[in-house]
């Protein structure tokens, strides 16, 4: 019996790949712009730093962590998300003492959540984040924000709707909490049990449930803007100037809330609005977690930061029927006739690689026509056909796959040739 991918992962296939390695060159060199500096952090880590880093309240954490014992009976998990491993690191490297502050990271690898598997929800699943750790400035949401928006927009997006709300901080949190806890509790018995579960531990999350999604309390429920005391309204104000003046478009919404614990003030999401993207149109979430870096043991340190799957912003791309600009062909294929030809080939193709040529040849021992149909699927550039007589004669056919055109070259300027030709 032949062994099944597991449910809610995928293989990556030539050909499919390179949409992967486009996108994420776009967002690293926008990062590097914005100078947030890579980071990569283990797969796996111990389990408490999800259960207290994400919280413990949240779906992540209760339903979704692939958990297990390793020899030493450490529990460890694979990790949901990569801002915590992040925060971890910030923490346990001492970065709050390097020089540049604040420490902008950036992030790009595999997560995973036991969920439900459907179109735009894997169980493995590749993100690319940013954390901007160490300053309280609305400046650097703005400018996290903006840069979400921006890897988007490079790459051709424009059906986006980025959607905003400021959580508070402790103080308006903490009114709303009390307020949204009055507002449910005397009807608290329709709503699901995990409802009934946050409804002391974090009420805030009951916005969040889809099952209650359409329960009339959810839409006359505490808006959270009427809580918001001086301070944090001015913070939001300022970030909303702030994106206006960088021409970058938002809508506030008042219910847009979070899954995970640690978030205040800014909170993020980029949604895109394409016809035939799906029922799950989140693109990105980010916001903002002034209580993390504590929680997760170091000093006291703002932070704010955004994610987004690479899947959905594939699927995105192809709603918006757009094409990246990806370079399948190979430069130069080899056609060679007769034994010693097929010798020499062989050292050519190494040396039109070595001169950083992408070249290829036949391995396969096929006749003129089969190789010359082969460099058509490898969609060469060039084709340079070699034979026993041309080998004698110290020469080279080249032909020029997309205009027909042929000529001889000298075998001793060949490569140097080639190079003109390719503009390297
Ligand atoms: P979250 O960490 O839940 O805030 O998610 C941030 C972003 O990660 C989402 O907006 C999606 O782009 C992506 N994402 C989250 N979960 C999945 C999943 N199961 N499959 C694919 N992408 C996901």
């Amino acid at each position: 019996m032949s062994i099944q991918i597991p449910r809610g992962t995928q293989d990556i296939l030539p050909g499919e790949v390179e949409k992967w390695q486009y996108v994420e060159e776009v967002a690293k060199s926008l990062c590097h712009n914005y100078q947030y500096k890579e980071i990569r952090t283990p797969i796996f880590e111990a389990s408490e730093l999800f259960t207290r880093g994400v919280g413990d309240t949240t779906d992540i954490v209760q339903k979704e962590m692939y958990m297990f014992e390793d020899q030493g009976g450490r529990s460890l998990a694979l990790r949901p998300e990569g801002t915590a491993s992040v925060v971890r690191s910030f923490v346990g490297n001492k970065m709050f003492g390097y020089p540049n502050q604040p420490t902008k990271l950036f992030y790009s690898g595999p997560m995973f959540r036991y969920e439900r598997p459907q179109a735009g929800r894997y169980r493995q699943f590749v993100q690319f984040g940013v954390e901007a750790l160490g300053s309280e400035d609305p400046a650097i949401d703005a400018e996290v924000i903006s840069l979400a928006m921006g890897i988007y927009k490079e790459l051709g997006l424009t059906q986006l709707k980025l959607v905003i709300n400021s959580l508070g901080d402790a103080d308006s949190r903490n009114a709303h909490r009390e307020a949204l806890i009055n507002h449910f509790k005397p009807s608290i018995d329709e709503f699901c049990g995990d409802c009934q579960n946050r409804l002391e531990k974090n009420p805030l999350r009951i916005l969040d449930c889809k099952k209650d999604r359409d329960h009339e309390l959810m839409g006359t429920a505490p808006s959270i803007l009427d809580y918001l005391n001086d301070e944090s309204k001015n913070y939001f104000e300022k970030v909303q100037t702030h994106l206006s003046d960088m021409d970058v478009e938002f809508v506030v919404d008042p219910t847009l809330v979070r899954g995970l614990d640690y978030y205040n003030h800014t909170a993020f999401e980029i949604m895109s609005e394409a016809e035939g993207f799906g029922a799950i149109t989140t693109l990105c979430g980010g916001g903002r977690y002034n209580g993390l870096v504590q929680m997760i043991g170091g000093p006291e340190t703002p932070g704010i930061g955004f994610a987004f799957s690479i899947e959905r912003l594939l699927s995105a791309l192809e709603a918006e029927g757009i094409e990246l600009p990806i370079e399948h062909g190979v430069e130069c294929f080899i056609v060679s006739l007769g034994k010693e030809a097929k010798d020499y080939s062989v050292k050519l193709l190494h040396t039109l690689r070595a001169a950083g040529i992408s070249s290829e040849k036949d391995y396969l021992d096929r006749k003129v026509k089969g190789q010359f149909k082969a460099a058509d699927r490898y969609d060469a550039k060039y084709v340079a056909v070699i034979g026993d007589n041309e080998l004698q004669e110290n020469k080279i056919n080249l032909k020029n796959m997309s205009t027909g055109e042929q000529e001889e070259i000298s075998l001793d300027h060949f490569v140097e040739k080639m190079k003109n030709k390719l503009g390297k």
